[in-house]
């Protein structure tokens, strides 16, 4: 298994080059760039979510206990006195940090559903259809951020792949299993429930033909292969081969 840091730029990088070509290409506008590479670098950590012991589980819990304790006491502020206001804030994060901690990681167990394909398409078609709906995101972009997230996502799953299998191609864990699972007799009630909910979100997902025609409309690929080089040198390329 890759670790931590392998994961954070490995989905970083590959978000990053494939959001560039994006933006090339005149397929996504400056700040969808940007949102698109969060997803991206999002999408390579999140596989691992259920890991008790990982480090963004950790900071995820901590940031959202501290915002969950933080909106308590805005919520509350002008009803409370400033002790009331110090005493919840505290039972807020406690609760928080340590109660639904606690539940979360009893009731996970580390590489199993989470640490899959069909499950992280679950989690990506989810994020079209809060963007497109929810969030007034244009469909084409909805699909945009879901399919960055999904490629982090197997960024991560490739990665761990990559390293349970040594230089003579040897696995070097054979208890683990294969890290790009579409399916396991394990846990086949789940993998039953994960396509069930695929096909759902499938099914009320946003529009997706506007997305694909522009995905293959010639003219994006003549604005990249335009944007590729730089102008003047692309200029005199092209008048010494002609
Ligand atoms: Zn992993």
């Amino acid at each position: 298994m890759a670790n931590f840091k392998t994961h954070l730029s490995g989905g970083f990088v590959v978000s990053g080059i494939l959001g560039i070509v994006g933006y090339k290409a005149g397929l996504l506008g400056g700040h969808e760039f940007l949102i698109c590479v969060a997803l991206g670098t999002i999408g390579g950590l999140l596989p691992d979510i259920d890991s008790d012991n990982s480090t963004p589980i950790k900071l995820g819990f901590d940031v959202a206990s501290l915002m969950v304790a933080f909106s308590l006491v805005m919520h509350w502020r002008s009803e409370l006195s400033l002790l009331s206001l110090i005493a919840l804030w505290l039972a807020g994060y406690g609760f928080m940090r340590y109660g639904i901690f606690y539940l979360f990681t009893k009731i996970t167990v580390h590489r199993g559903i989470i640490h899959s394909i069909p499950y992280m398409a679950v989690l990506a078609l989810g994020l079209v259809s809060l963007n497109y709906y929810f969030m007034d995101t244009p469909a084409t972009t909805s699909w945009f951020y879901g399919l960055f997230l999904f490629i982090g996502a197997m960024v991560h799953l490739g990665l761990d792949e990559a390293y349970s299998v040594d230089l003579l191609n040897h696995r070097m864990k054979r208890s683990s299993g294969t890290a790009m699972k579409l399916y396991r007799d394990r846990e086949r009630y789940w993998y039953v429930l994960l396509y069930a909910l695929i096909a759902m979100a499938i099914f009320i997902a946003p529009p997706f033909a506007p997305f694909w025609n522009k995905l293959t409309d010639p003219i994006t690929w003549l604005i990249l292969k335009d944007g590729l080089l730089p102008s003047q040198i692309f200029a005199s390329l092209t008048s010494t081969l002609n």
